[in-house]
């Protein structure tokens, strides 16, 4: 083990004589570098003989890597004893760590998550996503309303990359097409920029494996506006001519929605271009022939965010490697896969014809070709039908559609939940799926358990270690062995001083980060994720409103002492969204700080909602608000993570909560209001969400507190956006689901207060639900995508 002799290289490096006198964030650096000398002096691991998986996304969520390194190479106990000889504790140090915050959301905790299951169970693979400079913002908030600053997540100094110069790329935009002779075409571009490797280690759990996650970087000879920024123009349309090497400064701040600007569509083109190049020479350097692509590789495309690079595999094996348009197309659909992650159609990629063909006028042509080719295949299927054409076309109406680009090209198309991806099949490519009968299948989406439980939750592994006498830590199935426990008393008093414990750690936490002090007695009850109208914050808003009234107007009722807890955040440039944070966080304040009900009804938002701040939330968590209107949440990953860490879930039939639903037993789940089917039946009765409002008067007193400048010092316009919008369309059904919603938290309340049977169902969460593991998504992604052709 080198660490000694690490530490003592690092007393020189910083004048120090006694280690005693290293800084947290000195014994950080030393950490850091003890554990990747560790990673890169294991043996190489040999590739095998299966398909290996590129896992193309624009995003990558991995949080802080030391301590989840530490703990797959089986480093961490030793360490932290080590460490305790200064009267270190190794979890002070890992918290120097800051989360690298290169995703969004739930799309790229997931492909970091299938990044470490990968690496776990053995399967080849490389992940290849950008190497933003900017990060998701960091958030605040100032009055209430949310304020995004930087986050600079100090990549020049991050310990967990290196740069790997021998990958370096040169990309092309725009320019023109030559002819050069019949069906032969040349691409000479005007500008070329140079992509850059950047290698983070994915290590396995205990089985010496490390793969890279390869991030692509443009480099960049011109500073980013700092003033823009601050000012809100932030990406606006007059920002997207900047310096083409300024081009992996920013992650587009959108989760499920899509701004269709220059700068993200170079983006894209950037990072496939780069990828596509370096899965070649991977390939080629193997030793095996470019025709035998599709039998060594595989393309995973995390939903349409890397499409381009299906024209850009065309356009190089035609181009560079004249193959015919035949032998191309014949190798393109034979390596991609499409995962689809969203319904929504304000999240469906369309980009300008104009603007694509300008930036890429070769790859416009080849898609034209892929769109003509495709016309008569639908033609022969379905006749000269326009109105099919215009659902099925590639090229319409001056867009091109890049989720058709996909269903059209893949060998596969899955969802991420059963009922996503049946609805993929009946609502959004009822017609692909005619012609495609085979190609749709469903993976339902996972979590890693290395991360989710056995770091955030260390108190709960150990238990479960100690029960269940085998590892569950990579074989979460075994986890039902813990169900016979249920009626063993030392267990149950274990597991339920463990989530007390949890509780207090957390109440600590939002007394250090809100100066507000929380019962831990109280249920804890969470809703963290991105803010959008779909996941119904506001549904939950306006109960705790009610819920506030009713306290108010009957002081002495019995009420089950309940803490509301938010955590998330909004696109800067989502102002409805933006509203409903605003109106969390009046209300909150008014709630914590009236005396009569603050024994009883606190709410608290955490800000800056990232992987560090989920780890310490969900281990403490009594119920997870999983209350998507049916139909619109394609899995959901929150939902398992909080399941699995013993919360009871109140739920819409939507997504994953289905599976959960089924598996936990109706008996260990709240689930209410509408179902996909009965949405469908009001949508087309023609939904008056004023009917809602005028007919129940807890729904309109919660709506007027907030119309009549209750919760904004008497203002009655600050949250007018979010009341119009609820009151004159309510496209996400918050009224038709707020009479079901309220009852069914009314009832949690009450059982609540049976300890005994919640304590039950808690443990029956954990112990039914070790399905979630993302082991077995990828599991399921082996057996009916990579090795099943
Ligand atoms: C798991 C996770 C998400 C996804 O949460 P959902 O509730 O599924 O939307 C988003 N952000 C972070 C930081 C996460 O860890």
């Amino acid at each position: 083990m080198p660490f000694k002799s690490i530490v003592k290289k690092y007393c020189r490096y910083f004048d120090v004589t006694d280690p005693k006198n290293f800084t947290l964030q000195q014994w950080y650096q030393i950490v850091a570098e003890g554990s990747l000398e560790l990673i890169y002096s294991q043996p190489a691991t040999k590739p095998t003989e299966s398909r290996h998986v590129n896992y193309l996304s624009m995003e990558f969520l991995i949080g802080r890597l030391t301590g989840n390194n530490l703990m797959n190479l089986g480093y961490y106990e030793q360490i932290s004893d080590y460490l305790k000889q200064y009267q270190v504790e190794l979890v002070d140090v890992l918290e120097q760590e800051r989360d690298p915050a290169l995703g969004n959301g739930g799309l790229g905790r997931l492909a970091a998550c299938f990044l470490d299951s990968m690496a776990t169970l053995g399967q080849n693979a490389t992940g290849y996503g950008l190497h933003y400079q900017y990060g998701l913002f960091k958030q605040s908030f100032k009055d209430g309303v949310q304020k995004e600053s930087p986050d600079t997540w100090n990549r020049d100094h991050y310990p967990w990359h290196h740069f790997n110069p021998s990958k370096t790329r040169n990309i092309s935009f725009g320019g023109k097409i030559k002819h050069i002779q019949a069906d032969k075409y040349e691409w000479i571009p005007t500008l070329s920029i140079q992509g850059k490797a950047f290698d983070l280690p994915i290590v396995g759990y205990k089985n010496n494996i490390i793969q890279p996650l390869r991030l692509w970087q443009a480099d960049s000879d011109q500073s980013f506006d700092f003033d823009a920024f601050n000012e809100g123009e932030f990406l606006t349309a007059d920002k997207t001519i900047v310096n083409a090497a300024a081009l992996t400064q920013v992650l587009y701040p959108n989760d499920n929605h899509e701004a269709g600007q220059k700068l993200r569509l170079m983006q894209q083109y950037f990072h496939c271009a780069c990828s596509i190049a370096d899965i070649l020479d991977r390939h080629l350097t193997e030793g095996y022939p470019l025709a035998d692509l599709a039998k060594y590789q595989v393309i995973q495309l995390n939903d349409t965010h890397p499409t381009l690079a299906i024209p850009e595999l065309m356009r190089v094996l035609l181009d560079e490697y004249s193959f015919t348009w035949d032998q191309a197309w014949n190798i393109c659909s034979n390596t991609f896969a499409y995962t689809n992650h969203t319904l929504l159609p304000e999240a469906l990629e369309q980009w300008d014809q104009h603007l694509f063909e300008q930036l890429l006028p070769r790859h416009y042509q080849i898609v034209e070709k892929i769109n003509a080719i495709f016309h008569d295949q639908v033609s022969s299927k379905f006749g000269e039908d326009a109105q099919i054409w215009k659902k099925l076309a590639i090229l319409f109406d001056y867009r091109v559609r890049m989720a058709n680009l996909c269903v059209v090209t893949c060998f596969r198309v899955n969802g991420v939940a059963k009922i996503h991806s049946d609805l993929l099949v009946t609502d959004l490519f009822p017609e692909y799926h005619q012609l495609f009968p085979t190609k749709f299948c469903n993976v339902t989406n996972g979590i890693t358990p290395r991360r989710w439980i056995r770091q955030a939750n260390p108190q709960l592994s150990d238990l479960l270690d100690r029960t269940l006498k085998q590892d569950w830590t990579n074989n979460l199935e075994v986890l039902n062995g813990i169900e016979k426990y249920t009626n063993d008393a030392g267990f149950r008093e274990e597991y339920r001083n463990i989530k007390h414990n949890n509780k207090i750690i957390l109440a600590n936490e939002i007394n250090k980060t809100l100066g507000l002090n929380v019962n831990p007695d109280a249920i804890f009850d969470v809703q963290i994720k991105r803010f959008h109208e779909y996941k119904r914050q506001h549904l939950n808003l306006l109960n705790i409103i009610a819920t506030y009234q009713s306290l108010k107007a009957n002081p002495n009722q019995d009420y089950t002492p309940r803490l509301f807890l938010f955590s998330g955040k909004a696109a800067p440039g989502y102002y409805l969204a933006k509203n409903i944070i605003h109106a969390i966080n009046n209300v909150a304040n008014i709630i914590n700080n009236d005396k009569q009900v603050n024994d009883r009804l606190q709410v608290a938002f955490l800000p800056d909602y990232r992987v560090s701040l989920a780890e310490k939330i969900i281990p403490a968590t009594d119920v997870s608000e999983q209350i998507s209107m049916a139909g619109k949440e394609a899995s959901g990953t929150g939902n398992m993570k909080l399941a699995l860490n013993g919360a009871l879930t109140v739920g819409t039939l939507d997504g994953a909560n289905v599976e959960i639903a089924e598996i936990v037993g109706e008996e260990n789940i709240f689930i209410f209001g509408h179902t996909v089917e009965s949405v469908r039946d009001l949508l087309s009765k023609g939904y008056q969400p004023k009917e809602y409002y005028n007919q129940d008067p807890i729904l309109k007193n919660a709506i007027d507190f907030l119309a009549t400048g209750k919760a904004s010092h008497g203002d009655t316009e600050t949250f007018r956006l979010m009341l119009d919008s609820l009151l004159e369309r309510d496209p996400f059904l918050v009224f038709a689901d707020f009479d079901s919603y309220r009852k069914t938290q009314e009832k949690i309340g009450i059982a609540y207060l049976n300890q005994e049977s919640w304590l039950n169902s808690a443990i029956l969460n954990t112990a039914r639900l070790g399905t979630f593991s993302s082991d077995r998504s990828i599991r399921d992604y082996q057996q009916r995508i990579w090795l099943n052709r």
